[in-house]
C-alpha cells in the first residue's frame, strides 16, 4: 500500500499542515504533483503532494483515496517545494499560500489548460499509398483527404488546415481511421507572445576591457555553481552584454538562467535583446501576458524547452531545472518586493534558489540599493564595477536649473529658459529628446487661490489629479472621477487654479514651442492596452517622434542611440514624501533618467530643474556620483536608525469604520507591548514602536491605521517581527490586517 502527504489548496491556518491519503492502485504519484482529494465534507479539493510514504499510522478507515491527478508530471519541482517552505517560514504565511506562487493562477481550479490542436497523421507506408488511394475510389472525400495528407510534410496535418484544403472532412477522416489509414491525435499547441517583435542585430560585439574583466570574475563562479555578486555599472556601461555572455556560458554548460527585470516597460527591450540572441531558447513571463500565453510560457519552461527566462518579480518562481545563474537587473527597484499575500523579496528568494540549486547570483544596477551596497562592503556580495561607458563615451553633462530663479524672472512656464534652449539645440541638430515628469509626489491638483481648498477624493485621503484631455479630475487610488469646479465649493471664489505639471501639460507646452515636432507621450493613460508600451517605444526608436514625454516608465533601461538631451521637469518632486527612502529614490531616479542621454556616438546633455538644488541627492545625481550619495545617505540612516541599520515592520489595518480601525490598531499595539514586557531583552533593539493613522488616512473609503516597529536588523529580533505578523493574522471583526516588513510604500 502506498500513501502520500498532501497540502490542500485552502489557505486557512487551521489546515496549514499535511494530510495523508492513500494512493489508489495504478496511480503514479511523486512529490510536487497536483491532485484532487476529498477533504472534510468537500469531495474534490486541489492539493499538492509533498511527500510519499510506504505506510501510515492512521487506522485504514480514516484514510481516504486520492481522487485523481491534475497533470501527469509534478507541477511543482522539488526545488520549488523547498522554496515554498522557506517562504512559509520567512513570510509567516501558510504553505498553501506559498505554493500558489509557484504556478500560474489560472491553473488552479482548472480555469486554464493546455490548448491542443488535433492532427491527422497518415499511418500507411509510402509503398502502399497508391493502393490505399485506389481503395477509396468510390469515396472521393476520403480520397481527397488522403491525398492532401500524402502531400503534407511527414504525412501529417492539423485538422483545421486539412479542412481548409479538403472541405469538412471530419467524417471521412474518422472512417479512414477505422480503416487503419489515418490516426487522429491531440497535440499541445503553445501560444506565442512574441507576435510583432522587432529584431535587433544578432552579432556579438567585441567586449570592452571592463566587460571582459567583469566576466572573468563571473564565469568561474558560474562554473563552480556558487558566488554572489553586485555589479555596479554606470548607465551605458554595457551591463546587458555582460548578462548575455554570462547566460550563454551557463547554457554552454548545460545550465539555465533567470533574468529578472523590474517593470513591463523595460521588458520589451531586454526581451528583444535576449530573443534576438537566444531565439526560442528564451521565455518571457510578465504581467501583461494573457492567461493563455502565461500558461503556455510556463509549460515551455517546465518541459525544459527554454534555456533562459526573462521576467518581472514573479519569474523567480519559473519552473526551470538546473539553474546555473540568476541575474537581477536594476536590483535597487522596489518592484522586487511583494508587500503581502505572501510577502517576499525576489532578491532574497534568488539568493535562496542559488544556494539551493548551486547557481551564481548577479545583482546589477547603476544605483545599487543601500542594502546591497552595504552587503558588498561587508563581503556578503562581491563587488564588480564598470565605471566607464562603452567606448569611453562621456557621461552626460548635467545642468542644474534653479527654478526659484525662473520664478523671480517671471517665468511661469513648466520649462526654464535653459531647458528650452537645450531642447531647441537638440532639435536643430536632428536628434531626439526625452522629457521626464515625475508622477509620484508631483500631484496635478486643483486648488482655490483664495482659501486654499483642494478637490480631494471622497473615498480616499488624497487630492484628485487633473486630466487635461478630458478636463476632468480622477483619483489615482480608486479611479473615481469628478467634474472640475468653476467656483470654489468652500468659499465661492472663482480663482480656481490648476496646479502641477503632468505629462499632458508638458506635452501641450512642447506643442506650443515646437508645433512641427512630433511628440509621443508615455504614462498610465497612454499605456492601458496590452502592447501600448512596445508600440510607443518602437515608434520612438524608429524616429517617428522626436520628443518622448513620460513618467517613471521611461526612466530606466531604455537605450535610444539618438537621444542626446534629457529634460527633468521637476527633479525634487518626491523628496518631500513621508518615506525614509525618498532621498534614495530621488537619487536613483535622477541618475537613471539622466543616464538615458548620450548613450551612443553623440554626447548627452541633461537639464535638471529643481527648487532644491543644494539637496545632497540632487547634487550627487547631477554628478552621477553614487559613492558620494551612498556615504551621505548611510550616515543619515545610521543617525536616524533606518534600514539597513534597522528593519521596519508595520501592521496595516483597514476598515470601513474609522473607530474599528483605530480600536484594532490600539489593540494590536497593546498586544505588542505585552509581548515586549515578557521579552524585555528585545527592548534595547527597538528604535520605535508607534500606533497612528497611515500617512494616507483613507483609500477607497477604508480608514487606515498602522502600528510600526523599527528594530535593529539582527536574527534575535526576528522574534518581534514574527509577533507582529502573528498579531496581524488574528482576525478582527470588520477589519483587514496585514503585516509588512520594509514595505515598498510607507503611505
Ligand atoms: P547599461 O545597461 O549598462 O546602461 P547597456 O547594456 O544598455 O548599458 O549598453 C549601452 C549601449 O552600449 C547599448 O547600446 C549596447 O548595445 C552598447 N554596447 C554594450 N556593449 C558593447 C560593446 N562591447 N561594444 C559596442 N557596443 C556595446
Ligand atoms: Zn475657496
Ligand atoms: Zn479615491
Amino acid at each position: 500500500m502506498s500513501y502520500c502527504q498532501v497540502i490542500v489548496d485552502i489557505t486557512s491556518e487551521d489546515v496549514d499542515r499535511v494530510f495523508t491519503y492513500r494512493v489508489p492502485k495504478g496511480m503514479e504519484l511523486c512529490p510536487g504533483m497536483r491532485v484532487h482529494v476529498p477533504f472534510g465534507r468537500m469531495n474534490r479539493v486541489e492539493g499538492v503532494v509533498v511527500e510519499m510514504a510506504e505506510d501510515c499510522d492512521l487506522p485504514p478507515a480514516r484514510v481516504r483515496d486520492v481522487t485523481d491527478t491534475l497533470e501527469d508530471y509534478p507541477a511543482i519541482l522539488p526545488s520549488m517545494l523547498d522554496l515554498a517552505k522557506r517562504i512559509k517560514e520567512t513570510s509567516f504565511c501558510t504553505l498553501a499560500q506559498a505554493l500558489r506562487l509557484m504556478i500560474p493562477a489560472q491553473m488552479r481550479g482548472e480555469r486554464i489548460r493546455s490548448r491542443t490542436r488535433e492532427y491527422a497523421v497518415l499511418t500507411v507506408d509510402q509503398d502502399i499509398w497508391a493502393q490505399a488511394l485506389a481503395s477509396q475510389k468510390r469515396a472521393p472525400r476520403r480520397a481527397q483527404a488522403l491525398q492532401a495528407l500524402m502531400q503534407a510534410p511527414q504525412g501529417e496535418m492539423p485538422m483545421d488546415e486539412l479542412k481548409a484544403q479538403a472541405g469538412d472532412c471530419r467524417q471521412s477522416v474518422l472512417a479512414l481511421q477505422e480503416l487503419g489509414f489515418v490516426r487522429l491525435e491531440r497535440r499541445e499547441s503553445l501560444r506565442s507572445p512574441y507576435g510583432a517583435m522587432e529584431q535587433l542585430a544578432q552579432h556579438d560585439p567585441q567586449l570592452t576591457p571592463q566587460q571582459e574583466e567583469v566576466l572573468s570574475a563571473l564565469l568561474p563562479a558560474i562554473e563552480a555553481g556558487k558566488g554572489a555578486f553586485l555589479l555596479y555599472g554606470v548607465t551605458g556601461s554595457g551591463k546587458t552584454e555582460v548578462f548575455i555572455r554570462a547566460v550563454r556560458r551557463a547554457a554552454q554548460m548545460g545550465r539555465t538562467a533567470i533574468v529578472l527585470v523590474p517593470e513591463i516597460a523595460l521588458t520589451p527591450q531586454m526581451v528583444m535583446w535576449f530573443r534576438s540572441r537566444f531565439g526560442e531558447d528564451a521565455a518571457v513571463l510578465h504581467s501583461r501576458l494573457s492567461p493563455g500565453e502565461r500558461y503556455d510560457e510556463w509549460r515551455r519552461i517546465r518541459r525544459g524547452d527554454v534555456r533562459v527566462v526573462i521576467g518581472a518579480r514573479s519569474a523567480i518562481f519559473a519552473p526551470l531545472e538546473n539553474v546555473g545563474l540568476i541575474i537581477i537587473d536594476e536590483e535597487h527597484e522596489q518592484s522586487y518586493i511583494a508587500d503581502n499575500n505572501p510577502r517576499y523579496d525576489a532578491r532574497e528568494l534568488a539568493r535562496m534558489r542559488c544556494e539551493r540549486e548551486g547557481a551564481a547570483l548577479l545583482l546589477a544596477s547603476a544605483t545599487p540599493s543601500m542594502r546591497s551596497f552595504a552587503m558588498a562592503g561587508r563581503g556578503d556580495l562581491t563587488l564588480l564595477e564598470m565605471l566607464r561607458r562603452v567606448k569611453n563615451r562621456p557621461m552626460p553633462q548635467v545642468h542644474i536649473v534653479d527654478m526659484r530663479d525662473e520664478l523671480k524672472k517671471g517665468n511661469r512656464s513648466v520649462f526654464s529658459g535653459a531647458l528650452l534652449d537645450g531642447l531647441r539645440a537638440c532639435m536643430d541638430a536632428g536628434r531626439q529628446a526625452i522629457l521626464f515628469v515625475n508622477r509620484r509626489g508631483y500631484s496635478t491638483f486643483v486648488s482655490c487661490r483664495s482659501c486654499g481648498y483642494t478637490v480631494s477624493c471622497t473615498q480616499c485621503d488624497v487630492s484628485m489629479t487633473y486630466h487635461m484631455s478630458e478636463h476632468a479630475l480622477r483619483c489615482h487610488y480608486c479611479g473615481q472621477e469628478a467634474q472640475v469646479p468653476t467656483v470654489c465649493p468652500e468659499c465661492g471664489s472663482r480663482y480656481i487654479k490648476f496646479f502641477g505639471t503632468g505629462t499632458q501639460r508638458v506635452e501641450e507646452e512642447v506643442h506650443r514651442y515646437f508645433p512641427d515636432i512630433p511628440v509621443l507621450r508615455m504614462d498610465n493613460d497612454t499605456t492601458r492596452t496590452k502592447d501600448a508600451h512596445e508600440t510607443i517605444l518602437s515608434a520612438f526608436r524608429r524616429g517617428e517622434a522626436r520628443i518622448l514625454v513620460g513618467t517613471q516608465m521611461i526612466a530606466k533601461g531604455l537605450d535610444f542611440p539618438n537621444v542626446t538631451m534629457v529634460g527633468i521637469v521637476a527633479a525634487d518632486a518626491m523628496l518631500k514624501l513621508p518615506d525614509y527612502r525618498s532621498a534614495e529614490r530621488t537619487f536613483q531616479l535622477l541618475t537613471q533618467v539622466a543616464g538615458r542621454a548620450g548613450r551612443a556616438e553623440y554626447p548627452g546633455e541633461v537639464y535638471l530643474q529643481t527648487y532644491d538644488p543644494e539637496h545632497y541627492a540632487v547634487e550627487a545625481a547631477s554628478r552621477q556620483d553614487y559613492r558620494a550619495f551612498y556615504a551621505e545617505e548611510m550616515q543619515r540612516r545610521k543617525r536616524a536608525l533606518y534600514p539597513p541599520y534597522t528593519l521596519i515592520a508595520r501592521i496595516l489595518i483597514e476598515s470601513g469604520s474609522e473607530d474599528k480601525a483605530q480600536a484594532a490598531a490600539q489593540a494590536a499595539m497593546r498586544q505588542m507591548e505585552a509581548f515586549l514586557d515578557r521579552r524585555a531583552y528585545l527592548r534595547k533593539y527597538i528604535a520605535a514602536l508607534r500606533v497612528m493613522p497611515c500617512p494616507v488616512k483613507r483609500i477607497k473609503g477604508k480608514s487606515r491605521w498602522q502600528v510600526t516597529l523599527k528594530i535593529v536588523d539582527k536574527p534575535i529580533c526576528q522574534e518581534a517581527v514574527g509577533k507582529m505578523s502573528e498579531i496581524a493574522q488574528a482576525p478582527v471583526e470588520g477589519c483587514l490586517c496585514v503585516c509588512q516588513v520594509n514595505p515598498s510604500s510607507m503611505m
